[in-house]
């Protein structure tokens, strides 16, 4: 899943999105709002971020050119 630091905004594996589709939802999600969103393979929304903003964005960002 992939989940946002700074509200309840989450995207499970099990909402019919692709992975690359939930990359594209979490990208849009960090440009609309800024929030920090944080990926898990757990189901769950973890209590301690495991990766640093900046890991995530080199991630979020790879995969699509501006
Ligand atoms: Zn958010």
């Amino acid at each position: 899943m992939k989940y946002c630091h700074n509200c309840e905004w989450a995207v499970h594996e099990t909402d019919g999105y692709t992975a690359q589709e939930r990359k594209e939802q979490a990208l849009e999600h960090h440009i609309e709002t800024g929030h920090t969103v944080d990926s898990s393979d757990s189901a769950i929304r973890p209590q301690v971020p495991t990766v640093c903003e900046e890991i995530l964005l080199e991630e979020l960002l790879e995969p699509t050119t501006f």
